[in-house]
């Protein structure tokens, strides 16, 4: 059992081969692929994979790159998509101050919202966060993101910011980059609880060793929970059973 916790597989770069990557997945033993959102549109998207892939499971949200289209009528479709069936998670939604590709007040503003939303819907939100840390789990905390609970994707900060993060109920999630460098990932990978350790592949992007240079897809979260399970010194099954369990329970899927 496997489940890859992160994955754009709405976007462009799968369009030419988009049933044989889920067929991989598949064969690779994936149970559920989780499909983040990053705008409407690719929203709406990841809500239609969902009905048509049985092993993927939508999330819907804007991602802070694009923090600037969520007027209130784009708040609402989304509050439409978050109703739809396979739906389990508000995002990905969070702060990017490391590319700052929408105005830092207007992140902020989009970020509040969306967690309002998934707070009134009862709805667990994946945190997109880059250098932007202390004020995510500033934000979080005001907006009483612990009553959903969710998940730090991508994972950037410290030791310390992931304790914080598992204190209000958060859990982890790593991808790619522990396979690559990456020491002191690593190193956190090791030392926080497994039972919140998601994985994730984030494909297209952060290909892990040894796919480097190619294009990430779901399949390739075998090799990120190969090194988590090296990292812990356990083996490969229990870290894919473990980790599964994890988001299996975080989004609430049921799955053999
Ligand atoms: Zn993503």
């Amino acid at each position: 059992m496997l489940i890859d916790s992160h994955a754009h597989v709405d976007f462009s770069q799968f369009d030419g081969d988009r049933d044989e990557t889920i067929r991989r997945a598949n064969e690779a033993g994936l149970s559920a692929i989780i499909n983040a959102g990053t705008d409407l549109d690719s929203s709406a998207r990841s809500v239609e994979l969902a009905a048509r892939y049985p092993t993927i499971h939508a999330a819907v949200g804007v991602h802070p790159h694009d923090a600037r289209t969520l007027s209130s009528g784009a708040l609402e479709r989304l509050a439409g998509l978050a109703a739809r069936e396979k739906v389990v998670a508000i995002g990905e939604i969070g702060l990017d101050f490391y590319r700052d590709l929408s105005p830092r007040d207007v992140q902020r503003d989009a970020f509040r919202r969306q967690l309002r939303l998934a707070v009134e819907l009862d709805m667990p939100v994946i945190i997109h966060d880059r250098d932007a840390h202390d004020e995510v789990l500033g934000i979080l905390r005001e907006e009483g993101a612990r009553r959903v609970g969710g998940v730090l994707h991508c994972f950037s900060g410290d030791l310390e910011m992931a304790l914080a993060g598992i204190e209000m109920g958060f859990s982890i999630a790593f991808g790619g980059p522990i396979t690559y460098g990456g020491k002191k990932k690593q190193e956190i990978a090791r030392r926080i609880p497994l039972d919140r350790i998601l994985v994730e592949t984030d494909c297209p992007f952060l290909t892990p060793v040894p796919h480097r240079g190619k294009r990430n897809e779901p399949a390739y979260v075998v090799h990120v929970v190969d090194r988590l399970a090296r990292l812990r010194g356990i083996g490969f099954e229990e870290a894919a059973l473990v980790t599964a369990g994890n988001a299996a329970r975080l989004f609430g899927l049921t799955i053999e």
